[in-house]
């Protein structure tokens, strides 16, 4: 862990977060003041599959000393599975980009339907109005778990995901995203750079991540992020070692959604000392 004085000294940046645009709490203003509270000198917010919320924070962000950079986090199918991949930097009014996002929005909202259709059947109300009424953008699995909450069938969101909302469980849709490889080149077109987001978030074995990091640069992809929240500093060298193995930049984000104990803008994002010199990073 870095010292005191060296934390103080530290370039503050934060290039993974969410609004109220998809299943963030605070609204995009509300997200580039907290980051300015926490020094935060580079910010990107990167709402699910949408960048709707992009011109609030950038107006925000011209209220302060902050660089706010055009971000995304868009869903993507690798092996079957989805990974999210975070697009930063990039025109976001791009027609590649815009068409993507809008297949994206229809994908995700006829999940969202079938998910509430589902969770209809097992008791649960009418589950798509309750999750939609959570959200004035993207209907996502969060506000599925908080609606769960709500009516009193879970105790608390970790339980909704486990128990209904994660594959294998009742109110889980496979969801028909884009392939890893358009999102990479979506992004690259509109003139940004493709990160892949959380690579230890994914349950994947170690073989498994490593074949998912060289797939995602045998692709073209850019960068990795490789400081998140709530890792072991073990972790965070792992990564760092990955990125340069594999010729990535290294990106950090705290992914945060709302206020909590643990998960905060612009915290703990620190590359350790001994790769700071020799790892690319984005910024
Ligand atoms: P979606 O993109 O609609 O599938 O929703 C995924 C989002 O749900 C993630 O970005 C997280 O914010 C949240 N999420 C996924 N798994 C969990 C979990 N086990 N507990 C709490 N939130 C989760
Ligand atoms: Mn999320
Ligand atoms: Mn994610
Ligand atoms: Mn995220």
């Amino acid at each position: 862990m870095l010292n005191q004085t060296e934390q103080n000294t530290h370039f503050i940046c934060d290039l993974h977060c969410h609004s109220t645009a998809s299943d963030g709490l605070l609204s995009p203003t509300e997200i580039v003041e907290r980051a300015v509270q926490n020094k935060v000198q580079l910010l990107a917010l990167t709402d699910h599959d949408t960048t709707q919320g992009i011109a609030e924070a950038k107006k925000a962000a011209q209220q302060h000393a902050i660089r706010l950079l055009t971000g995304v986090e868009i869903s993507a199918l690798w092996d079957n599975k989805t990974l999210h991949i975070v697009g930063l930097n990039f025109d976001e009014n791009h027609p590649a980009m815009t068409a993507l996002l809008n297949q994206q929005t229809e994908i995700r909202q006829q999940r969202a339907v079938q998910i509430g259709e589902k969770l209809t059947k097992i008791g649960g109300g009418d589950a798509y109005q309750g999750a939609k009424s959570f959200t004035t953008g993207e209907v996502t699995r969060a506000h599925y778990a908080r609606y769960l909450v709500e009516i009193g069938k879970v105790p608390n969101e970790q339980y909704a995901f486990k128990h209904y909302l994660v594959q294998g469980k009742v109110g889980y849709v496979k969801a028909n995203w884009c392939d890893i490889r358009t999102a990479i080149a979506v992004i690259q077109q509109a003139g940004g750079v493709a990160v892949l987001a959380h690579p230890l978030r994914y349950q994947l074995s170690k073989n498994q991540i490593k074949r998912m990091i060289e797939s995602f640069k045998l692709l073209g992809g850019d960068g990795l992020e490789v400081a998140s929240c709530g890792q072991t500093i073990e972790q965070r060298r792992h990564l760092c070692r990955l990125a340069m193995q594999h010729n990535l930049i290294a990106s950090v984000g705290s992914d945060f959604h709302f206020p909590c104990g643990w998960r905060e803008l612009g915290k703990s994002l620190y590359i350790p000392q001994e790769y700071q010199d020799i790892l690319p990073t984005i910024w």
